[in-house]
């Protein structure tokens, strides 16, 4: 049978924390209409709400380790129940290990999904600490900003929605960025390989500016929505 109708697009974000996902996965969201879908923002929401699940992640957080899959998949499988899903998806820190991985193909292989692109955002260590230790967003609408490199036009309101208030991750501390960063290295970038042999991985440079790093994300969901 033919297939008519556009195919849900999943994108698989891959990057040590400040290599810009959250920021490309926001811009790909309003230019595509896919829903970013961040298990960072969804713990962060649980922890301010006092959840269980909140509770048993926040102490893991503050570490920069990594929360159990098994609560990361309830929170992940919550999110994806929600139709807005439908036209696809762009996973923003998540699948973070092997294990996530596998129950990510599972989870998609029963809805009759696959995954389009896993997108490395290749980018230098170093130069993650400086990122992460200026970046603040906007409490209102979660609009990205930074100290030194993307400050708002008008100081103390946000380009995006007006607002005037802003919020700092509890996480973006330089010991915690290093924790993560090891996480990351150990736990998640062998799932760089993962994604080649699946024959699915691309790569993009993380060092320039955000539109081009834009255009080379919006180029590569094209080619797996088309
Ligand atoms: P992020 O906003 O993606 O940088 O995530 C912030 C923190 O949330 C991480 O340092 C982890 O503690 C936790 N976290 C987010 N996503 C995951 C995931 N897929 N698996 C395990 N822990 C996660």
């Amino acid at each position: 049978m033919q297939e008519t109708r556009t195919r849900p697009a999943v994108l698989i974000l891959l990057g040590p924390p400040g290599a810009g996902k959250g920021t490309q996965a926001r811009m790909l969201e309003q230019a595509f209409g896919l829903v970013q879908l961040s298990t960072g923002d969804l713990l962060r929401a649980a922890v301010a709400a006092g959840t269980p699940a909140g509770r048993a992640a926040q102490a893991v957080m503050a570490r920069g380790e990594l929360v159990s899959d098994e609560i990361v998949l309830a929170i992940l499988n919550d999110r994806l129940a929600r139709p807005d899903t439908a036209r696809g998806v762009i996973l923003d820190g998540f699948p973070r290990t092997p294990g996530q991985a596998a129950a990510l193909d599972a989870l998609l292989d029963g809805q009759g999904m696959a995954i389009g692109a896993a997108v490395s955002i290749a980018v230098d260590d170093a130069a993650m600490i400086a990122r992460i230790a200026g970046r603040f967003t906007c409490a209102e609408c979660g609009a990205g900003y930074h100290d030194r490199f993307k400050q708002p036009h008008e100081e103390g309101v946000c380009d995006e929605c007006g607002g005037t208030a802003f919020t700092r991750r509890a996480d973006d501390t330089a010991e915690t960025v290093a924790a993560r960063l090891r996480a990351y290295h150990e736990q998640t970038a062998p799932l760089i390989a993962y994604y080649e042999s699946r024959g699915v991985l691309q790569t993009v440079d993380g060092m320039g500016a955000i539109p081009d790093i834009a255009g080379a994300l919006g180029a590569i969901v094209k080619k797996v929505t088309a």
